[in-house]
């Protein structure tokens, strides 16, 4: 994919950094994922790169890899 997303990221923080690195973090994803957080929150993922309005864990999506949610990776608390 000429996008490069399509390259393996090893962890959410690499995604982060990928993602912005684009200027795609305000993105909408291709579905928007429901997030059952780890704090119990559930919240809807409405751009590739989120926080959990509860904890403030980010997580984070390519935006070619969004159809998918095996591909939403944690990146750290308010690692965004
Ligand atoms: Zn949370």
């Amino acid at each position: 994919m000429s996008c490069g997303c399509s390259s393996r990221l090893k962890d959410g923080k690499a995604v982060v950094d990928h993602v912005k690195s684009k200027g795609k973090d305000s993105q909408a994803p291709l579905v928007a994922h429901e997030i059952h957080c780890d704090c119990g929150e559930t919240f809807t993922l409405e751009t590739v790169i989120m926080n959990c309005p509860s904890c403030g864990m980010t997580y984070a999506v390519t935006p070619c890899g969004s159809d998918d949610i095996n591909n939403i990776k944690q990146a750290g608390i308010q690692y965004a």
